[in-house]
């Protein structure tokens, strides 16, 4: 499993908000800090993509 963000985020930040350890935003947008996530982070994951307002957020 991983995430890809789309062009069409906006930066802003509520997937940050869920979750600052797997999701950060830096100079160049948000981005998915694959190596930092766990199974504990499951439900989190889901919870930012559903809250992302232009569903940037894609599992693939
Ligand atoms: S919630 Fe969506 S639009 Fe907002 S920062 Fe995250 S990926 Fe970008």
């Amino acid at each position: 499993m991983n995430i890809f963000i789309t062009n069409n985020c906006i930066n802003c930040g509520a997937c940050v908000q869920v979750n600052s350890t797997i999701f950060e935003i830096t100079k160049n947008g948000v981005i998915y800090n694959k190596e930092k996530y766990t199974e504990e982070f499951s439900d989190d994951l889901y919870d930012a993509i559903y809250s992302c307002p232009v569903n940037a957020i894609h599992l693939y």
